[in-house]
This record gives C-alpha cells, sequence and structure tokens, in this order.
C-alpha cells in the first residue's frame, strides 16, 4: 500500500511557510508501515492540482492531501479533487449545521462563500473538523480505462485542512484509523544514538550489519557530533517488532560500548549527562568565552537539572578570565585566551569559585577576525575537570562564527560524556 502526500498552497511554493504539514504525515505514514514514495507541492492552481492528483493517483493507492479547503476563491483543493474523482459536489447536512453552529457560537456572520464549505463530493466520507470551519473528506477514486491498468481499484484521495492545528487532529482521529485498516503492519524503531566517534567510523563498526539488513533495517543520520542509528522492523504489531529489533540493537550497543548515551528517541545529550551526573553525586559548572552561556544554556533546559547545577561563568575578556577564574596573568601574557594553559586555569578556577565537583571551559577564536597562522579561526581549547583532575582537548572547527560555536558546544559535552561515563 503506498501513500502520495500533497501540500496544496502558493505560500509553501513561494517560502513563505514552511512544509510542517508533509513533515508530520511522512512520519506518521512510516510508523503504520505505509511506503511513501512520492510527495509534491502544488499552488492554489486548478489545471497544476488536478494535473498533480493524476499524477499520485497513477502512481499510489492513497494521496494525502493538505490546504486549500478554505471558504476562499483560491480554495480550490476540493472542487478539483471531486472533479479529478468524477463526483458531484452535494449539499452535506450535518457539514451546513456546523458550519452555522460554529459561526453563531463566535457570534460572526456567516457569509455567502462560507456555504462552500459545507458541499461535499458524494460518496464521500466526511471528517469532522472541531478545530475550525472546513470539514475533511475521503473520496474513493475508480480507475477508469485513461488510468491505471487495474480498473477495479479503489484509490483514495483524503483532504484536510491546511492548518496544522486542524490537520493534525483531524489525521489523527479519523485518517489514522482509516489508513491503519490498510496497513500491512506496523514499523516500530529504536534509535541508538553515540557520541565521539564520527559518522564514517560507525558506519565501519556494523558495516556487515548494515550489508545484510533485511528487517529490520538499519539507517544512520550525522548530528553535529553525534551519530544516530535507527533500526526499524516491520510486523504484524508493536510486540513482534520489537522482539525483531532487540538482538540488533543489543549488538549496536555491544560495538560502540560508551560511545552509545542512550537508545530513548526523546532523550538528548545534555539529558544524558545530566542523568550522568545526577547518578555520580556530582555538582558542575561552566566557564565559557566565546560561546557566552550557550553550554549553560543546553544543560539548564534540561528539566530538573538544579540537583546538580548551580552557576555558571561567562567570561569573555581577559580581565574576566582573571578576576572571576583565577587565571594568572602570565599564563594570559604568554599563551594568550585561547591556549590549552588557559583552558586548564578556566576550568579549575571554574570549578574553585563555583565550588563544582566538575568544570568545563571552552576557549576559542570564533572568528571572523582574531586567527592566526598557529591558531587560525576555529581553534577551541576545552578543559574539563572532574574531582581535581583535568584534562585538555583542542579542537578545529571550520565554518562561520554561528557554527564553530554550536560545534564547541557539542564537542564540550560529548568530552563531559566521556569523562563521566
Ligand atoms: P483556511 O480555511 O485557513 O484557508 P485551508 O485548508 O484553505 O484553510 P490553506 O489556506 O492552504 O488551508 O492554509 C492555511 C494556513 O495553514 C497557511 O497560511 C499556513 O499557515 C498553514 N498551512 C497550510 N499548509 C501548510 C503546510 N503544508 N505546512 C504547514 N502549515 C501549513
Ligand atoms: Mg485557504
Amino acid at each position: 500500500m503506498t501513500v502520495e502526500i500533497i501540500s496544496v498552497g502558493t505560500e509553501i511554493l513561494m517560502g513563505n511557510i514552511v512544509n510542517t504539514n508533509a513533515a508530520f504525515l511522512s512520519e506518521q505514514c512510516v510508523a503504520l508501515g505505509l511506503s511513501c514514495f512520492h510527495q509534491q507541492v502544488v499552488g492554489d492552481n486548478h489545471d497544476r492540482l488536478a494535473e498533480a492528483f493524476k499524477l499520485a493517483l497513477g502512481r499510489a493507492d492513497i494521496v494525502l492531501v493538505s490546504g486549500g479547503l478554505g471558504p476562499t476563491e483560491d480554495d480550490l483543493t476540493k472542487e478539483t479533487a471531486a472533479e479529478v474523482c468524477g463526483c458531484k459536489l452535494i449539499e452535506h447536512q450535518p457539514s451546513m449545521d456546523a458550519l452555522k453552529a460554529y459561526f453563531a457560537k463566535r457570534n460572526i456572520p456567516l457569509t455567502e462563500n462560507n456555504y462552500k464549505q459545507a458541499y461535499m463530493p458524494e460518496g464521500g466520507k466526511v471528517l469532522e473538523n472541531p478545530n475550525g470551519t472546513a470539514p475533511g473528506v475521503i473520496i474513493p477514486y475508480k480507475a477508469d480505462d485513461t488510468g491505471d491498468a487495474d480498473k477495479k481499484a479503489k484509490k483514495y484521495i483524503i483532504l484536510m485542512p491546511g492548518p496544522p492545528g486542524e490537520m493534525k487532529p483531524m489525521f489523527l482521529s479519523s485518517v489514522r484509523p482509516f489508513l491503519k485498516k490498510h496497513s500491512p503492519g506496523t514499523i516500530y524503531s529504536v534509535t541508538v544514538k553515540e557520541t565521539g566517534i564520527g559518522e564514517s567510523s560507525a558506519e565501519e563498526l556494523i558495516k556487515d550489519l548494515i550489508d545484510t539488513q533485511t528487517n529490520p533495517t538499519i539507517a544512520t543520520y550525522a548530528k553535529t557530533g553525534e551519530v544516530h542509528m535507527r533500526v526499524s522492523a516491520m510486523a504484524q504489531n508493536k510486540a513482534e517488532a520489537k522482539k525483531l529489533i532487540a538482538p540488533v540493537v543489543k549488538e549496536i550497543k555491544k560495538r560502540f560500548g560508551k560511545h552509545v548515551y542512550t537508545t530513548d528517541e526523546n532523550v538528548t545529550l545534555e539529558e544524558a549527562v545530566v542523568k550522568l551526573l545526577k547518578k555520580r553525586g556530582l555538582t558542575i559548572t561552566f566557564a565559557e568565552s566565546c560561546t557566552g552561556g550557550l553550554l549553560s544554556g543546553r544543560v539548564v533546559g534540561v528539566p530538573g537539572v538544579s540537583d546538580v547545577y548551580k552557576t555558571g561563568f561567562v567570561t569573555y575578556s581577559n580581565k574576566a578570565k582573571h578576576k572571576l577564574l583565577g587565571v594568572s596573568k602570565k599564563t594570559l601574557k604568554k599563551y594568550g585566551a585561547v591556549s590549552e594553559e588557559c583552558a586548564y586555569e578556566m576550568a579549575f578556577g571554574a570549578a574553585k569559585a563555583a565550588e563544582a565537583d566538575v568544570a568545563v571551559a571552552i576557549t576559542e577564536i570564533a572568528g571572523p577576525d582574531g586567527g592566526t597562522e598557529e591558531k587560525p579561526v576555529g581553534t577551541v581549547y576545552i578543559g574539563c575537570c572532574v574531582c581535581g583532575e583535568a584534562v585538555v582537548k583542542r579542537f578545529n572547527f571550520s565554518g562561520n562564527r554561528e557554527k564553530i560555536r554550536d560545534n564547541s558546544v557539542s564537542a564540550a559535552l560529548r568530552m563531559l560524556h566521556a569523562e563521566l561515563v
């Protein structure tokens, strides 16, 4: 069973809005075990809409459409879909009643053009929209002799409103159960998240598993300093899929050892770090130069962090590094603020000043100016002090100031994870 997603709206084509509906719908289809090979974006134009529907019906069984169900002249989705499926639009009494009630409740006059929202394709299954005025609809389509080879094949166009706040609830309450009936099974995935290992080395480590994969399958994704491996299995139900996945996840965890920080899709690296600190009963502080509090910001974003995080330092100038963290003037003068020595003293000094067990310090040249031949833009020193023992690492990142700062924060979290695990 294949699905094609069509997002209708000139605004999407022009780049005025981001197509989050398509992302939501794809993810939902994957979870239902439905294959989605194509997506289309089309403007509010009758001919191009008709062409998009015909193309989709020629290669997919179910066409999921969002947008263009509103009351205005440029909302043509329903009219065009009905035409392509060869059905008339007829008044749908429950929708008319709901429309009138919606306007009465809000005390706004019902204008003539609104009535068109209560006209639905004959033979379609109307989907209620408790969050707006445009109902959705499932329209059956029988291929004729100008269409599919299999003339009896029953296909469907499913129309949903564009606003995500209306489309998502409608999908979940009405469309999802319909799709589920047509789905061959369920797809269930587990994501193994790793840090401190590059994507190509990671793939190399499990090459044999990837080469022989069928069900489950393994997909790798690289994310600033992290590698995520999604193991997905297709089965009759979730329990069966879990059974198929378990041995593969176990094997991946075995091979990556300490690099694995979670197998929970929703857990981030900073959450894993906070969990480790809690487990070991350690408090933490950060001393940041060019990252200006970004690292603190990410860690403080974790709920329940107050057990481990008390304070942090943004020490941008040399004076601040000396005054707040006790970095010696000699070090600053001899080696400079962006140096192994300075990162070391910053980490020690921060731990002492904050009376914390763990301190991470970042000092870097984020650019665009300030680079030298020996220390070009992107040179970053990160110091990590755990219970009186410190390590410092040098990194060389590329990209603009924003990217270098982001990479530094990720590297600091990776280093911290490696030191704590
Ligand atoms: P309305 O009754 O509001 O006109 P509609 O069904 O006609 O609803 P559109 O006019 O196509 O829908 O879109 C209305 C709004 O919904 C857009 O301005 C946009 O904010 C949001 N929207 C539409 N399509 C998408 C999409 N694919 N992804 C994210 N948001 C969308
Ligand atoms: Mg509209």
